[in-house]
């Protein structure tokens, strides 16, 4: 079907009801009755209903009875059309009705909802609120937590600040222990320095004495004991020197105890300094005789005037000789006219040597002890019969060994009354 197909009868209907104009002739002129589609449509349909009108009065009232049945029915049919149609209104107001009163309930209901919608609104700023509030009671019970280890770091803290201070409390009483106890041990220092001055007071004097005792028992030997002290101490053979105290402060105490010190070392060094003497007997005494003394005589061979460099101690052949002093051979055997002789170097520059021997025992290089035997008497070399030639030399000049067996007589004496006193 093309667009002509339908638009076609719509033309000739329009072509019917065309609009028109009649002209109307009465007794004031002519007027003109414009007659538009409209007019013609209703026009056809009133003439139309009153032709239908007529035609159905018509044919009803010159129709035969026996069709009153139908129109009654057709009536009936009608009426129930119309009655169906005005259920059907009826349906309908009821439904508008029903319609209205649920748009009106719709309404009602849409401004519930907008109600609700703005309560929903609130409801959601209410989660929200409450959400904010359940990350707050996060945050609060995250910060009550918090607060919680925060006491309880502040309890340990307190605990640690009262147990510091507990120790605190403790090193103030351990100091004031201290302190007590460095004022006893102050005490017992002033104590101690009080015993030690009553003690140097008491040992200067016996020490000092002691030294001159020893010195003026030494003196026999002739020797510079200040320059055998000083030997004694630089070679640091002397035996246990005190140091000297240098750090001392110098107080009366200090110095009375400094003084000891220098009387004790020196005590010390003349000790150390006679047990390296030839202080000793070449030969013990019992039937021994001393013959011929050191110094000009006349000589017991030429019989004349000589010098004689040692002394003579008359014996049997065989009679054991001793070392008088430590010291070093440095000779042992023929000697000239000394015969089997041994001479031994001790300190201080000193040496011994021992003539006529019948026999050497030691040979050069042996180191010797005070009353090692290095022989045996004899009458060996110029001698004019069995005797011991003893001699003393200071830097080889002959000295006389009467004097040091004195000196070592006195010495003896000086050490067996200390050790007597000592005993006592
Ligand atoms: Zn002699």
């Amino acid at each position: 079907m093309t667009n002509d197909a339908r638009l076609r009868p719509l033309a000739s209907r329009r072509s019917w009801f065309a609009p028109r104009e009649i002209a109307i002739r009465d007794p004031w002129g002519v007027r003109w009755l414009r007659l538009s589609r409209r007019m013609q449509v209703s026009a056809a349909a009133l003439g139309l209903a009153a032709f239908a009108w007529v035609g159905h009065a018509t044919i009803a009232t010159l129709a035969p009875p026996d069709r009153t049945g139908e129109q009654a029915e057709a009536l009936s049919r009608l009426r129930a059309e119309l009655e169906g149609h005005e259920r059907a209104a009826d349906g309908l107001r009821q439904e508008v009705a029903r319609l209205r009163s649920e748009k009106a309930v719709a309404e009602a209901a849409r401004s519930a909802a907008e109600r609700q919608s703005a309560t929903e609104v609130a409801a959601a700023a209410a989660t929200a609120a409450q959400g904010r509030v359940t990350d707050l009671e996060y945050a609060l019970a995250d910060a009550y937590l918090a607060q919680w280890r925060l006491a309880e770091s502040l309890a340990v803290a307190d605990d640690r600040i009262a147990s510091l201070e507990g120790k605190a409390v403790g090193l103030r009483d351990l100091a004031a222990v201290a302190g007590q106890q460095a004022t006893q041990l102050k005490d017992k220092v002033a104590t101690l320095e009080l015993l030690q001055g009553q003690l140097v007071e008491r040992l200067k004097p016996a020490t000092d004495v002691e030294v001159a005792l020893l010195e003026r028992n030494l003196a026999p030997t002739r020797l510079d004991l200040d320059s055998v002290v000083a030997a004694v101490t630089d070679e640091g053979s002397g035996g246990p020197l005190l140091p000297v105290m240098d750090d001392l402060a110098p107080t009366i105490e200090n110095a009375r105890l400094n003084d000891l010190t220098n009387s004790t070392a020196r005590l010390d060094a003349l000790k150390a300094a006679a047990i390296s003497m030839p202080l000793a007997l070449p030969v013990r005494l019992d039937g021994i005789e001393v013959r011929s003394n050191f110094g000009n005589r006349r000589d017991p061979i030429n019989r004349r005037a000589a010098f004689h460099a040692g002394i003579d101690f008359g014996g049997a052949v065989g009679t054991p000789v001793f070392a008088t002093a430590p010291g070093e051979v440095v000779s042992a055997g023929w000697a000239g006219a000394y015969g089997r002789a041994v001479r031994i170097r001790h300190a201080f520059g000193l040496e011994t040597q021992y003539a006529h021997l019948s026999r050497v025992s030691v040979k050069v290089g042996d180191k010797v002890d005070a009353g090692d035997v290095i022989g045996k008497l004899g009458s060996t070399g110029r001698s004019t019969g069995p005797h011991l030639h003893y001699e003393v030399r200071l830097l080889d000049a002959p000295n006389d060994p009467m004097r040091f067996i004195e000196a070592g007589r006195n010495v003896q004496q000086q050490t067996e009354q200390a050790r007597d006193e000592a005993g006592k």
